[in-house]
């Protein structure tokens, strides 16, 4: 309904290619790699995807038996970590040449579709936090939303100034200790929903394909947007808990469908701004999972959440676990 892109006419600027007239099963056929190496060559994120995901079910269940394929992967993910670190220093230099040539030919009508996106988005996240989690937490708990917010809104702005789900997770512990999660679901669910967990990521990486899509001016059909919200998906588990790492991700997406990455180049400008308001999101999906699932366990102490009791443990115990 807002249609961010719209306005914003790129198609001039670059060529695209998106994957809009394939049959949905035909995308389910092409996402099973019958040549991994060759989709790896092209760029072809789905096969690619899946192909990583059973792997890596495979080395789970044979464990020590394939401990150095383990490390290598492991070792591999670390020098592809340390790459983006690199690149993304010169991001800034890159960011202003794509910039200048950008508006250089769109001129300056070019930003209002711009600050659509930022809205679009923010919108979004907003949905996700104050909608869609409260309504989980009133349905499948029937906890009061407002007490959760109360005390957790300090790990949403700690999340929000540090942009890095990673370095929020004692926060986060110490928080949902205070609301009474026990500490054997947290220490599992919230360092595994830092690492997979990313939907304020998923949010914006939709909204970027809609905004390209849309100033490129292509009507991206049935099979393109399933496609879409699978990358997004896969991506955002792909996404590291650091700052900027999901619009790495997002290239994934934009290539499942042949979108021209260009566009990415043009919201990398204020990315840094979603960034931090997306992580808020991320950490506070973690820990709305953690509650739900710590009251279907009975693992939620109930008089400590609605604020009857003291939390046990302190912010010592949590740091020494
Ligand atoms: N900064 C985000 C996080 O740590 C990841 C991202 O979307 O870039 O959750």
């Amino acid at each position: 309904m807002i249609k961010p892109g719209a306005g914003l006419n790129m198609a001039s600027l670059a060529k695209s290619n998106v994957t809009t007239n394939v049959t949905v099963t035909g995308t389910v056929l092409n996402m099973i790699p019958d040549n991994p190496f060759n989709a790896l060559a092209n760029g072809d994120m789905l096969p690619v995807i899946i192909f990583g995901l059973l792997i890596g079910i495979i080395l789970a269940k044979l464990r020590e038996e394939t401990q150095l394929v383990n490390d290598f992967f492991t070792q591999g993910n670390r020098i592809m970590m340390e790459m983006t670190h690199i690149v993304m220093k010169f991001a800034p230099i890159g960011i202003f040449c794509l910039m200048a040539k950008t508006f250089a030919s769109l001129g300056f009508e070019g930003l209002m579709p711009l600050a659509k996106y930022v809205g679009c988005v923010l919108l979004g996240l907003a949905i996700q936090a104050f909608i869609v989690y409260p309504s989980l937490l009133v349905i499948l708990t029937r906890l009061n939303p407002i007490k959760f917010f109360k005390k957790f809104i300090s790990v949403m702005f700690f999340a929000f100034s540090s942009s890095t789900s990673n370095a929020t997770i004692p926060l986060n512990l110490e928080k949902l200790s205070a609301l009474g999660v026990s500490r054997e679901v947290s220490s599992f669910t919230i360092p595994l929903g830092a690492t997979i967990n990313m939907d304020g990521t998923a949010i914006m990486q939709g909204c970027a394909v809609m905004f390209a899509a849309q100033a490129y001016g292509m009507d991206l059909g049935l099979t393109a947007l399933l496609t879409v919200i699978f990358t997004a998906v896969m991506a955002s588990i792909g996404t590291a808990g650091v700052p900027s790492v999901g619009l790495i991700t997002l290239n994934m997406v934009f290539n499942s469908i042949g979108l021209p990455v260009d566009a990415i180049g043009i919201i990398m400008g204020i990315d840094h701004l979603l960034d931090m308001f997306r992580t808020a999101v991320n950490v506070t999906g973690d820990a709305i999972c953690t509650i739900i699932v710590s009251f279907k366990n009975k693992s939620i102490d109930l008089d400590i959440f609605n604020g009857k009791k003291a939390p046990e443990e302190t912010w010592d115990d949590i740091t020494q676990f």
